[in-house]
């Protein structure tokens, strides 16, 4: 299929996480597959429930939701997604993705993608590669979408050999995860990895234990 006016079909990326909280590790990776393949537009998947995360109290969706908001607020090609929360349940990706391809999915896709199905594009850190077999329906979801795998320069996660027909990119190491940046908050550090306006809703809703006197919070 061809998107009217581009002479070739749009391309969505999808970015699924638990984003608790987001952080400029998350906004590279997105950049890194949309630079690398040209992809129209990012969907930062915000999950609802992260089953495979059962035993770490995750912040409420809806807080995560608003600071991915604010995390992507610069980038016009990228945008964070609801349709896992206001879906509700174990956040499988397989859902999400044929959900993305339904004609009936087309309100979850940006303005420009809602006459013409995207191809879909899923992106994943390497760590979270190395655990797709894990998934639900796993064995599906390269039916919907070609795998975008997201490799971080620096050693830590040496290029793993991936599948057949899976895509690879390479992207310098932005060393940063949200376990580290909930620990940081919660001792009182600033985490110079996440963008100010998503510490600044971190302190007035005081997420991670931060603590909310601040300037302006
Ligand atoms: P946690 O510490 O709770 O696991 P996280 O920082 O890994 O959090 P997730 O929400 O689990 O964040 O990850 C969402 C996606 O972002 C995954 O595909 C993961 O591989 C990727 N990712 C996480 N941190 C980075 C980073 N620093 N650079 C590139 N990709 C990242
Ligand atoms: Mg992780």
């Amino acid at each position: 299929m061809t998107e009217h006016g581009t002479g070739r079909e749009a391309r969505l990326g999808v970015f699924g996480g638990t984003f608790d909280p987001p952080h400029l590790g998350h906004l590279a990776a997105a950049r890194a597959a949309r630079d690398a393949f040209g992809l129209d537009h990012v969907l930062f998947v915000v999950a609802a429930e992260p089953w495979q995360k059962e035993g770490t109290v995750a912040s409420p969706a809806v807080d995560r939701f608003e600071m991915v908001r604010l995390l992507v607020a610069g980038e016009p090609d990228m945008s964070a997604s609801s349709v896992e929360i206001e879906r509700g349940g174990p956040s499988y990706t397989i859902d999400t993705l044929e959900t993305l391809a339904r004609p009936d999915g087309r309100r979850w896709r940006p303005p420009q993608m809602r006459d013409v199905a995207p191809h879909l594009y899923l992106v994943l850190g390497s760590d979270a590669a190395a655990r797709l077999q894990t998934w639900h329906r796993s064995a599906e979801i390269a039916d919907l979408a070609r795998i975008v795998v997201v490799s971080r320069d620096g050693g830590e996660n040496p290029t793993p050999a991936l599948p057949d027909g899976w895509l690879h990119v390479r992207m310098p190491a932005v060393p940063v995860s949200s376990t580290d940046v909930r620990d940081e908050l919660g001792r009182g550090l600033k985490s110079h990895l996440v963008p100010t306006p998503v510490l600044d809703y971190v302190r007035r809703h005081r997420l991670y234990g931060s603590n909310p006197a601040s300037p302006d919070g």
